[in-house]
């Protein structure tokens, strides 16, 4: 009865059945090689549409496979980072009116006030300052420093030179508004030459005047190994126990969800950043963060806005919804953006450029710096990141005078975000050793379209050979 019922509904199922397995039959005449060559053909027509050959396709491919462990291992890292954004927003009774926006004033805005404690949560820090009214990354850092820092007080970078927009911030480079016109000096320990800290060095460093440390955990701009959260925490306990009352901040530009830890769980009192990187998962349209001790990050506050207003002024017009979605996505985006930084160091390996970080060695940002050796070179590889780009694909970089840096820039973006670099984009200064810096990717699939375009422009010039 039942059964027959069951028997009788499945006689359709049977029919259809053996149709499906008619076809896998007439199919099976291929061989798995020969089923796999037919995929790789198919895809390599595609890549060929944007001028990519062949030859450069299969280099790609045979790259691509070898790297499947490391790729894995990433994925797992996102799944961990992906549940503590969520736990976060979870716990911080994320809502849907938190997604709204206010206007004027910005009195009570439910949403601005509750991202910042999931930004609180997912660092592992008392407080956090998440606004659009930060303008950047620049911008967070400086003002980082110009509200925890008063006249007489030392800075200090015990990891070299710091990101070159802010030796104007610093008046390294003299500079209106700089903290040298408001007489705070600054201090600088270079790394040494295996790129280790140099703690005699910096013990010499730390006076009486030391009020706050800075290490960047990125490379930025050079050729440098960039700092893991675990060598961070060594620096902090050192700098630390030489003067325990010495705030120690942290650019974590580029580092956000690049390992399952931050700096900010390892003594950091802050950890600043940029909403167009990492954490904004490529749909913050602007904005940058400061999260740490409650004291550093009500100075902050205090300094953005005004002394007395803080926190409680500064409407977040239309973007936070944004900004929340952005979030949930960093962890994704910026596995995909390491993926691309790894695949791309292992190609450029291969053709006999010097790659930083090399193919095989652990990450702790998604840059990857590829020295390219000449100024063809690095407008080579910059046109092809800009030729595969969904915005702006037509248009031709040029190196230009940029404002904040000292030699003339390159730079690809062709971003939905204007200047955003957790999208696919690269920049170059037109300077020695003609190093390019290569990051983002919002997919994996469009970081490596990029890197092959890349690549082929460098063969297509004559610039290197496929080996
Ligand atoms: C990008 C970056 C900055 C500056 O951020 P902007 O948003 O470009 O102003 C500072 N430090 C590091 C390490 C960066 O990568």
């Amino acid at each position: 009865m039942v059964f027959s019922d069951v028997f009788g509904e499945n006689q359709q199922w049977d029919t259809t059945c053996t149709d499906l397995q008619s076809f896998a039959s007439s199919s099976k005449a291929l061989t798995g090689v020969e089923r796999e060559n037919e995929k790789m053909m198919e895809l390599s027509k595609q890549y060929e549409q944007f001028g990519i050959s062949e030859a450069v396709y299969r280099f790609g491919e045979e790259t691509f496979a070898s790297l499947a462990p490391r790729f894995a291992q990433i994925d797992e890292n996102a799944e961990y980072n992906q549940l503590k954004v969520i736990r976060a927003m979870q716990t911080a009774g994320v809502s849907e009116a938190c997604l709204l926006g206010t206007t004027g004033y910005g009195y009570n805005d439910l949403g601005r006030d509750t991202l910042e404690k999931v930004y609180a949560a997912v660092f592992r820090t008392e407080d956090a300052l998440v606004r659009p009214q930060i303008t950047c990354g620049t911008h967070a850092l400086a003002l980082a420093f110009l509200s925890n820092l008063r006249p007489g007080d030392e800075l200090l970078s015990p990891v070299g030179k710091p990101y070159d927009t802010l030796e104007e911030v610093i008046g390294i480079r003299p500079s209106r508004g700089s903290l040298a016109e408001y007489g705070i000096t600054y201090r600088q320990v270079d790394l040494l030459s295996d790129g280790g800290f140099d703690y005699e060095g910096i013990r010499a460093a730390i006076g009486e005047k030391t009020k706050l440390v800075t290490i960047q955990r990125s490379k930025g701009y050079q050729i440098r190994p960039t700092l893991s959260v675990s060598k961070i925490g060594e620096l902090i306990s050192f700098v630390k126990k030489i003067k325990p009352d010495v705030l120690v901040m942290v650019d974590n530009c580029y580092g956000e969800f690049v390992e399952t830890i931050e700096p900010s769980e390892v003594g950091a009192d802050m950890v600043v950043g940029s909403l167009i990187k990492n954490p904004g998962g490529g749909l913050a349209p602007i904005g940058g963060y400061i999260a740490g001790k409650s004291e550093c990050v009500e100075n902050a506050a205090c300094r953005l806005t005004s002394p007395g207003l803080a926190k409680e002024v500064g409407a977040s017009l239309g973007v936070l919804s944004a900004f929340y979605q952005g979030l949930f996505l960093a962890p994704t985006v910026t596995a995909a953006a390491l993926k691309g930084a790894i695949f791309a160091a292992n190609l450029y390996e291969k053709m006999g450029f010097a790659v930083i970080p090399d193919g095989t060695e652990s990450r702790h940002d998604i840059i990857q710096a590829v020295t390219l050796g000449s100024p063809e070179g690095v407008c080579a590889f910059c046109e092809g990141i800009q030729a595969s780009a969904p915005v702006d694909s037509f248009v031709k970089p040029e190196p230009w005078d940029m404002p904040g840096y000292d030699s003339k820039v390159i730079m690809a973006a062709g971003a939905f975000v204007s200047g955003s670099s957790i999208e696919l984009s690269a920049d170059g200064p037109i300077a020695p050793p003609y190093a390019v810096y290569f990051q983002g990717g919002l997919t994996f699939p469009h970081a490596k379209l990029g890197i092959l375009k890349s690549v082929q422009n460098l063969v297509d010039r004559g610039i290197c050979k496929l080996l």
